[in-house]
């Protein structure tokens, strides 16, 4: 439903006009706050009765849906991290987590600290329903009550959050890794209260290897250090999963070297595609074709956007900077996804530098004889490839790190990738 239909649904309902359900809601919204949520805030400072009458049910989490408004639960708690967010102007800090039954699992914010923590037996009584991304999520507030089960609450999932960085997903909170520190830098940006430094980088375990970004630096955060961090987040990184750490994190020195892969995980070009986002990943294809804009092309020398007649999108006539580039669809029989290959890698594909092409170019007077002679390079022979990977609207790109010949069949071990997988 959107805010127009529901600042409507609002405003008929509690005897107000639209314009100013719409403007609350809209608020709320630029905080992230859930529309649903927003709803029922609003619901409550026009005096109506927040969410439905409806006593709730005591349910299973398999059996609760987004068709209710709130519900009676016995559940243990999986995770719990905290965080601040900025609500309806103000700083709130919130619990997150997953708590399970023997029937599932389920999301919940706590909007107040019951003191509860992870592995604790719960019973919950009127919890609100909200629906997050498709499914439902359990909202615990002033209205929700929250006691200690007599009985442990048996469940399959791990408790506690331990996770490996292979595992984590964007949403996941409340975590726990153990990982080395492969990159660090120290950042300004403009935050919400203004100037503010956080560190950004790149962690690593035996799983993988992901982006990390601090929101309140850790002097621990260093270079090559081993550390168990509790507490992160899992948000969305260009395409892939990225661990956060706030202020609620803490960070611990261990004494034993955390084992770091050098490879990055081997997948078919299926899995990749399906995973919606990878980092770090290794695979092996064939080039079917080189595309469009490879080869010699110009950049706009402000934002590095590729342009074409000396025009950039932003920044209209611009001076065009010479680069090198491949665009290249690699195929294994799976999927195919659209390799992109920076500057130093085309080099050496091509065997020549920026000068080196444009003065090939010159003396065919015609710019394609560069991509022409990548082409000829390329095009039906198998690569292993490793990169990071990002699927959107358009398909998906591999950003590539490493590009060399392989001495495999590509379609072959994709077979073998996806029947390990099924075992
Ligand atoms: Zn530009």
């Amino acid at each position: 439903m959107d805010v127009d239909n529901k600042a409507e649904e609002l405003a008929s309902a509690l005897g107000v006009t639209k314009q100013e359900v719409k403007a609350d809601l809209e608020s709320l919204l630029e905080f992230d706050v859930p529309l649903e949520e927003a709803a029922q805030s609003v619901r409550r400072k026009h005096g109506g009765a927040s969410g439905g009458s409806s006593t709730p049910e005591t349910l299973d989490i398999e059996s609760i849906s987004t068709t209710q408004d709130s519900v009676n639960v016995t559940v243990r708690v999986l995770t719990q991290g905290t965080r601040t967010i900025r609500y309806q102007g103000e700083d709130v800090t919130i619990r997150e987590g997953k708590l399970a039954d023997s029937s599932g699992t389920i999301s919940y914010t706590a909007w107040q600290d019951f003191g509860f923590e992870a592995g604790d037996s719960l019973v919950i009584g009127n919890a609100g329903v909200r629906e997050w991304d498709g499914h439902p999520e359990l909202n615990l507030g002033q209205s929700t009550s929250v006691s200690m089960a007599d009985e442990e609450v048996a469940v399959d999932q791990p408790i506690g959050g331990d996770s490996d960085l292979i595992d984590l997903k964007p949403g996941d909170r409340g975590r726990n890794v153990e990982v080395r520190v492969q990159e660090v830098e120290s950042r300004t940006i403009d935050g919400r209260d203004g100037e503010t430094t956080i560190l950004s980088g790149v962690v690593a375990d035996e799983t993988a290897r992901l982006p990390f970004t601090d929101w309140d630096p850790h002097p621990d955060l260093e270079a090559g250090a081993n550390l168990r961090i509790e507490d992160v987040y899992v948000r969305e990184f260009r395409g892939s999963p990225s661990v956060n750490l706030s202020e609620f994190s803490t960070v611990e020195p261990l004494s034993e070297p955390v084992t770091v892969s050098d490879s990055a995980p081997r997948l078919s070009l299926a899995e990749t595609v399906d995973s919606g986002g990878l980092f770090d990943v290794e695979v092996v294809g064939n080039v079917l074709e080189v595309r469009d804009g490879s080869g010699l092309i110009e950049r706009c020398p402000e934002c590095g956007r590729v342009i074409q007649n000396d025009q950039c999108r932003t920044h209209g006539t611009v001076d065009g900077e010479d680069d090198l580039r491949i665009k290249a669809i690699l195929d294994d029989g799976t999927d195919t996804v659209t390799a992109i290959i920076g500057s130093e890698l085309t080099e050496e594909i091509y065997g020549g530098d920026v000068d080196d092409a444009k003065e090939a170019a010159r003396e065919a007077m015609d710019k394609e004889v560069v991509a022409e002679t990548i082409r000829s390079q390329l095009v039906g022979r198998a690569y292993r490839v490793r990169g990071s990977l990002s699927v959107d609207e358009y398909g998906a790109n591999l950003n590539v790190e490493e590009f060399e010949v392989a001495g495999e069949d590509p379609a072959a071990l994709a077979t073998a990738a996806l029947a390990e997988v099924r075992q």
